[in-house]
């Protein structure tokens, strides 16, 4: 709403209503500092001793994924990167700092990419629309359309077209994972590491598994195997 011609009446309805959410926040953290410790109440004792997850969560940033609740998980037990349509490209060094340290640090034992039907940036990345700054961000997604555009053309329902999108968005987005010289130097030091693909499906709450579990580069094709111990090709 532009900030001119605005009535007094009305400034003063929206600054009540902005103030109103932002005091639900602040009571919503009392309400849960009491619930938890009416269970346990050594619970933010023990939860500010450490954090030891198992599970690192790469997810779309949307509000209605929000990886604790789908995975009913509790504090400590997922590490989370979130972003606009859980795009993961070795140029962003945002993801690969989280990445570097769930894996090198925490050593967490699952890594999951978690996009959802209904992705507001997928559909954006299929449409000929400029949106401004985040056109850049979304060119990787028309990038996977490109690659699997044979198939995605073929489908002439836009509602199927963009869930299947999704789909291959997040397989992508495994693959560039295991792309990482991070996730394969850690295959070459241990076998306890395993990255997936789901899509959450918001309008029943159930994540689908893409069954593109990697353990291992063997199949992203040669190209892709960044070993360390390999010796150099002489030319
Ligand atoms: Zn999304």
């Amino acid at each position: 709403m532009s900030k001119e011609n605005i009535s007094t009446s009305t400034v003063k309805e929206l600054q009540d209503t902005q103030i109103r959410t932002y005091e639900q926040l602040l009571e919503g953290n009392k309400l849960f500092v009491e619930r938890e410790l009416e269970q346990d109440p050594e619970y933010f004792k023990k939860l500010a001793s450490g954090q030891r997850p198992d599970v690192l969560w790469i997810g779309c940033s949307d509000s209605r994924v929000p990886a604790n609740q789908v995975t009913n998980t509790k504090p400590g037990e997922v590490f989370v990167h979130r972003n606009i349509a859980n795009v993961c490209v070795h140029s962003d060094m945002n993801m690969l700092s989280v990445l570097d340290y769930a894996v090198n640090v925490l050593k967490v034992k699952h890594v999951i990419v978690a996009g959802h039907y209904g992705c507001g940036g997928v559909e954006a990345a299929m449409s000929n629309r400029q949106f401004g700054l985040i056109d850049n961000w979304l060119r990787h997604i028309k990038d996977v359309y490109r690659l699997h555009s044979h198939e995605l053309d073929l489908i002439t329902d836009d509602k199927a077209r963009a869930k299947r999108l999704v789909e291959l968005n997040v397989i992508e987005q495994v693959f560039n994972l295991c792309k990482t010289t991070i996730i394969q130097n850690a295959w070459e030091e241990r076998i306890d590491l395993q990255i997936h693909g789901w899509v959450v499906d918001i309008s029943t709450g159930r994540v689908k598994d893409m069954h593109v579990s990697c353990s291992t580069s063997g199949n992203l094709g040669k190209v892709f195997d960044l070993a360390k111990n390999q010796v150099p090709q002489a030319h």
